[in-house]
């Protein structure tokens, strides 16, 4: 595992986070670090709070408690003095720009190419020139075999296609960080390997990457380290060989029960 750099500070470093909806409480107190390089997936059953929590570290909500750090910056705050303050809209976007996310529904723009879907982010909101942003998506599309599709519309692409396209999109804005909320779940069956491989490439090159997803074989074989989430809590992390062999808490033995 050399490509984690143990001695750095975490890229990711979540402390206490707290999160409800009205009275319900979704994340009663979640801590997490990542390094930079890790590949962490995070397992556990529906309504556990892991999407919740992904959305947290990428702005799409806010926390009522604790903090979020991610490379070295407060998630949505500054410190000033003793006092946290809102950060401003222009804040907010910068440090959106350093994390990439892929959604179960790949959402890609009906009306746009492949190609126009990947560069869309770079040349229109982060003011990249227009060749740049091609000659980058083209080496994306590369990375993610689909160099002969950059002209193909989503509609011309099948569902495991346009998950690639919508992983070489969040790609485009050269993020930090990764994260991954099932992205497979709502592939055909036969489509899920392809995106897969596509990921593993990335967790092979050094991405840092959050996956959520309940594809155990990926844990298994591209997870530097899994994460257990059951009740709006970690109640278990550690190598995957370990925590997917030997579970020791009764929620994670049960939930990996289902797989066997
Ligand atoms: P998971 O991804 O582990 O299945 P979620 O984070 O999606 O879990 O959801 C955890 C809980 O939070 C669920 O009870 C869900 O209904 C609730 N929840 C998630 N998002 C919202 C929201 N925007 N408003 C109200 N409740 C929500
Ligand atoms: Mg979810």
């Amino acid at each position: 595992m050399s490509r984690i750099a143990t001695e750095a500070a975490p890229l990711v470093s979540a402390r206490n986070v707290h999160k409800s909806f009205g009275h319900n409480e979704v994340l009663k107190g979640i801590d997490l670090d990542v390094m930079p390089g890790e590949v962490v997936v995070v397992l556990g059953p529906s309504g556990s709070g892991k999407s919740t929590f992904l959305r947290c570290i990428n702005h799409l909500e806010a926390i009522d408690r604790g903090s979020i750090m991610v490379a070295g910056e407060q998630i949505g705050y500054r410190l000033s003095g003793e006092r946290l303050t809102k950060l401003s809209p222009r804040a907010i976007a910068a440090q959106r720009r350093q994390i990439g996310m892929v959604f179960q529904q790949f959402n890609l723009f009906p009306h746009m190419t492949a190609l126009e879907n990947i560069i869309e982010a770079p040349v229109g909101v982060h003011g990249h020139s227009r060749k740049d942003a091609t000659d980058y998506a083209m080496e994306l599309l590369g990375r993610i075999g689909l160099t002969e599709k950059a002209n193909a519309y989503p509609r011309q692409l099948s569902g495991g296609q346009q998950q690639r396209v919508a992983i070489a999109r969040a790609l485009a804005i050269r993020p930090k960080l990764m994260l991954f909320d099932e992205p497979t779940s709502a592939l055909d069956p036969e489509l899920v390997g392809e995106v897969l491989t596509t990921m593993r490439d990335l967790a092979g090159q050094g991405l840092t990457m959050i996956v959520v997803t309940h594809e155990i074989g990926f844990a298994r074989e591209a997870a530097d380290r899994v994460v257990f989430m059951d009740g709006g809590l970690v109640v278990e992390q550690g190598r995957p060989e370990e925590v997917l062999a030997n579970p020791s808490h009764p929620r994670t033995r049960l939930f990996l029960s289902r797989f066997i």
